[in-house]
């Protein structure tokens, strides 16, 4: 089991790796324990939920432990296995942006199903939705608060325009916001799935996060993909560096009208690969963490973006 990491007042944090597609410190839930149970940040994908089960019986909790569940956002590797854990007793926080697609999925699963077909089930697992008097909806600076523990939701959008982070005690958890950190390295690369990746406001999103780390003295992040790092400003200038490489690759590849979407997605690919090996990362593991977290979708998000915004 990972040790727990002990935030400044002395609360427990355990890293719980969903194991995704048999890979290892791709997906991340944080369970906190408290007086009542087990507080979670992310709960990962319906199709995880026994590997979270699993993680929590180490702690000596079963999933009906589980008081309060924080979501970063509602994509399905985040968010999927909420339903199931409100059914069990979980009170669910989300921002209210996403609040309405946990109401009622049908929408979200219908447009990963597009992305996803017959894949769907066998990556994600169940989606149920969560009932309404299980599901808090969070804006820009609302305060959670279980027993000793109080988090503090900040509005940040960029990877998509429904995303908090939680701050608790020099402690951020992430989200997506701060990128995919590849294990063992401070290589950040940037997961930009369509509709939503924004790169100015993402942007602005780090620099939002650059002040208040100042302004709350947070002296640890943890992104869900994955792990607790002690390095926050070095992280978000791993996130800066991903986004201006991810600018200059759009202004490179995207700039001359319309290109074959297999050949920008071999491409990013390729670039990304190239990127991450140079810093160091291992080719095997790489290869690993591209086949369940593919940077192909990346593409798709960065010319829908260009397009809007920017062609
Ligand atoms: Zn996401």
């Amino acid at each position: 089991m990972t040790p727990a990491h002990t935030t400044r007042s002395g609360h427990a944090v355990h890293t719980l790796d969903l194991n995704f597609q048999g890979v290892a410190r791709t997906i991340a839930a944080y369970a906190l324990p408290h007086p009542e149970g087990v507080v979670l940040v992310e709960c990962g994908p319906g199709s995880t939920l026994s590997a979270l089960e699993a993680g929590l019986a180490r702690l000596g909790y079963g999933l009906e432990a589980v008081t309060h569940l924080l979501l970063t956002h509602i994509h399905l590797d985040h968010a999927g296995a909420a339903g199931r854990l409100a059914r069990l007793g979980a009170h669910v926080y989300v921002h209210h942006v996403g609040a309405p697609h946990m109401l009622n999925p049908e929408k979200l699963l219908a447009s990963a199903r597009r992305i996803y077909g017959d894949e769907m089930d066998r990556l994600w697992g169940e989606f149920l939705p969560v009932p309404a008097e299980r599901l808090t909806p969070l804006h820009d600076g609302d305060e959670v608060t279980v027993g000793p523990l109080r988090f503090r939701a900040l509005d940040t959008p960029g990877h998509a325009n429904h995303h908090m982070v939680f701050l608790l005690d020099g402690l951020c958890f992430l989200g997506d916001i701060g990128g995919i950190r590849l294990p063992g390295t401070g290589v950040v690369r940037l997961p930009t799935p369509p509709p939503e990746f924004h790169l100015e406001r993402w942007r602005e999103s780090v620099r939002r996060l650059e002040a208040s780390f100042r302004e709350h003295a947070v002296t640890h992040v943890a992104p869900t993909h994955f792990g607790i790092f002690d390095d926050p400003d070095a992280h978000l200038a791993a996130v800066t560096e991903a986004l201006d490489d991810v600018e200059a690759w759009m202004e490179a590849e995207l700039s001359d009208g319309e290109p074959d979407v297999d050949e920008l997605r071999r491409r990013l690919v390729a670039h990304t690969r190239e990127r991450v090996l140079a810093a160091g990362f291992p080719a095997r593991v790489w290869a690993e963490h591209e086949a369940v977290m593919p940077t192909a979708m990346s593409a798709d998000g960065l010319w829908r973006y260009w397009r809007k915004y920017r062609g």
